[in-house]
């Protein structure tokens, strides 16, 4: 690995230590242990419990209040607490604390409920996709992803029912943050009482509270106006409790930082005195592989008292792995937490005294111009790098390993994310917008606007599926489309399954396709998973095979070992489950009859074509690739695909994965007659843009 410091060599060859902040350095023996105290005592112990009346002051006295804090200083698990103590949630009102994503909502609602001695979905709950955890009439304080809060304002625009909005990690600025936070500015004209609290891990959220100072507009005249909030917005900085962190830069690019972070973890765990180490990955597939690699190492070391406990952490994770992380290692034992992004904000792990920041995330990148949306691999900012560095310095002075050189970190990093919204796909946020009630969403109040080319490629397609009309109205097909809480050309899917009476199926293609992944993960066993895999294929492609899986999963009665022997994720099919019963109820609800084709594979595959024809792609003459319908793209047939090396002339695609090539995932056979059949105006014959074949 070049001249990264090598593990075992005999002095580190650190380059000199970069400050990362403040520079002065503790005496371990300074720092108190508090996991003796109380629950009730241990809260009064977070940074933020000093702020808290003015907190509460600048809540009451401002309809929007901006809370910048360090990540650990307590803004998610005490800010809703002392909100609900100080009367938010009296009268059946509730606290609403958004989260971007599922994982966090989950674990920050377990951690809040039982501090508070409650039960989760008790007066603590959670809201997230397709599971919700609360009791009406008692829930005071919620957890949700601000999706499903902006969701909720379909049936409740005004999001009447609650008091105090919490946006947390705002500055993530995903693309449901961003759109969130335009929404709630509106509804805070109609609902001046409302509040609404931005809480941000970074210090720039100048920005945000410029966006929500409506002091000079004029708002209708209300009866009580002296009692209403200041609509100048509340800042308040809560400081950290965090220690210097020394940062480590590698001398040299490494070839590979999964391999490069696993030499580091080890020689971490040589070197260094006790404390955990935390390593940022990019996803589930590099941190699988990361943990095999550790524990495999981890298995070899001498003695075994003195050894690693290795796991992973990433969203799809069940819970009882996710408990895991929080919990201590075994006496003498040193805890590695392989995550994703996850960890840099949105969740806390008590412990970590060691960072290894691989320089890389997933991050989301729209084309518009080829209309490709994937997920890619990617570098990080500047800021990202600071924030993953922090998480070493919450119990005491820690190190930061970051896997690029000091150059790399100066010259190639950006010094911020862009804001997700700028680099996504906007099929479901215009279609939502529009469902409730904005017409004109290139006039709609951006944080950031996105690119004009993509809002034009997003009404495009909204249009080809049927669900804009000419006049970029939602039709009668566009407003089912919107009730699903699901991608529009997936929901586009299941309503067309009706007049091709294979709906039952439909359904369960689409949960399968909801859920993060149906197989175990089992990096180092890939041939035994393709042959579980393939034990299922069908010549129709993934969807078909996809239920097979599932019928097969009925005939076997459930049964947990029938998963195990064939490398079947129990839980994820249990979601499965639940997840159809959900979207069946709503295709019910729009009076959709449920009936099954009875195994006629080509009604499954002609609904699947009517929902994802904009996704069609064309065999190549030369055989091996695939052209894109729209947009011209060349695509190939992912390997993990069932129709990885076979040649249909016509296939239609759920996702695109992009590595050096682009990748079709979740494919499905196809054929010109029905592209045309399903959508006549979208592959007119007579057209040049779409032509068949
Ligand atoms: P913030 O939202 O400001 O990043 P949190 O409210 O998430 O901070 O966390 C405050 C503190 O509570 C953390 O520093 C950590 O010590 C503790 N904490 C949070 N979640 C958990 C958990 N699930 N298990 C144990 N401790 C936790
Ligand atoms: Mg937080």
């Amino acid at each position: 690995m070049g001249s990264f410091w090598k593990p075992g060599s005999e002095r580190p060859t650190y380059r000199p230590s970069v400050a990362f902040r403040g520079d002065e350095e503790f005496p371990l023996g300074l720092f108190e242990d508090s996991s003796h105290l109380s629950i009730e005592k241990r809260r009064h112990k977070h940074p933020i419990y000093k702020h808290r009346h003015e907190l509460l002051y600048l809540v009451k006295a401002h309809a929007v209040t901006v809370v910048i804090g360090e990540t650990g200083c307590g803004k998610t698990t005490q800010l809703p607490q002392y909100l609900s103590e100080a009367g938010w949630a009296e009268g059946g009102r509730l606290i609403a604390c958004t989260q971007p994503r599922r994982i966090a909502a989950q674990t920050v609602a377990l951690r809040v409920a039982e501090e508070m001695g409650v039960s989760v979905g008790a007066e603590v709950g959670y809201s997230i996709r397709f599971e919700e955890v609360t009791t009406p009439g008692k829930t005071r304080i919620k957890f949700l992803t601000d999706g499903v809060l902006i969701r909720e304002m379909m049936a409740d625009p005004l999001l009447s029912k609650y008091s105090v909005i919490m946006v947390d990690e705002a500055h993530e600025r995903s693309v449901t943050t961003d759109v969130l936070l335009g929404l709630l500015k509106k509804i805070q004209k109609r609902r001046p009482e409302l509040r609404v609290i931005i809480a941000s891990a970074t210090m720039d959220a100048t920005n945000v509270a410029a966006f929500f100072d409506t002091s000079a507009e004029k708002f209708k005249a209300s009866a009580a106006k002296e009692s209403l909030p200041d609509r100048t917005p509340g800042m308040i900085s809560v400081e950290g409790r965090s220690h210097s962190v020394r940062v480590h830069y590698s001398i040299e690019p490494v070839p590979s930082y999964l391999l490069a972070s696993v030499s580091t973890t080890l020689s971490i765990h040589k070197l260094e005195p006790p404390g955990d180490i935390l390593l940022f990955l990019t996803g589930q597939d590099d941190v699988d592989a990361a943990v095999q690699l550790l524990t495999t190492e981890a298995e070899q070391l001498p003695r075994k008292s003195t050894g690693l406990v290795v796991l992973p952490l990433y969203a799809g994770l069940s819970r009882a792995d996710q408990e895991l992380v929080f919990r201590p290692a075994p006496q003498g034992r040193r805890k590695v937490i392989v995550s994703t992004n996850i960890a840099e904000t949105s969740v806390t792990i008590p412990g970590i005294v060691y960072v290894i920041d691989s320089g890389f995330s997933k991050q989301r990148f729209y084309n518009p111009l080829t209309d490709v949306d994937a997920l890619v691999v990617a570098p990080i900012s500047r800021a990202s790098a600071e924030q993953r560095a922090g998480r070493a310095g919450r119990m005491r002075p820690g190190k930061c390993f970051r896997l690029y050189s000091e150059d790399t970190y100066c010259n190639d990093m950006k010094a911020e994310t862009i804001p997700e919204i700028q680099r996504s796909n906007l099929v479901s946020t215009v279609l939502q917008l529009k469902a409730l009630g904005i017409d004109n969403i290139m006039r709609f109040d951006w944080l950031a606007p996105p690119s004009s080319e993509a809002m034009i490629r997003a009404l495009e397609l909204l249009f080809a599926i049927g669900v804009l009309d000419t006049d970029a109205k939602l039709t009668p097909l566009g407003h089912q489309v919107a009730e699903f809480p699901l991608e529009p050309m997936m929901a586009k899917m299941l309503l067309s399954s009706n007049s091709y009476s294979c709906s039952p199926e439909a359904v369960t293609i689409a949960a399968m396709l909801s859920v993060q992944s149906i197989w175990v993960s089992s990096k180092g066993r890939q041939k035994e998973l393709d042959d579980a895999r393939d034990s299922f294929a069908v010549v129709e492609g993934d969807h078909v095979t996809y239920l097979n899986v599932y019928e097969s999963f009925l005939r076997a009665k459930q049964s947990p070992q029938w998963c195990h022997q064939h490398l079947i994720n129990y839980q994820a099919m249990k979601t499965v489950v639940d997840v159809r019963k959900q979207l069946s109820r709503l295709l019910q609800q729009l009076g959709f009859s449920l009936k099954s084709c009875d195994g006629d594979t080509k009604c499954i595959l002609k609904a699947v074509t009517a929902g994802f024809f904009a996704h069609a792609a064309e065999l190549e003459p030369s055989g091996d690739s695939y052209k894109l319908v729209r947009g011209g793209q060349r695509m190939y047939i992912h390997p993990s695909s069932v129709l990885f090396r076979t040649t249909p002339k016509w296939v239609v695609f759920h996702s695109v994965m992009v590595t050096e090539r682009m990748y079709m995932r979740e494919v499905a056979v196809t054929d010109s007659d029905w592209l045309f059949e399903v959508a006549p105006h979208y592959f007119d014959r007579r057209r040049r843009s779409h032509t068949l074949g």
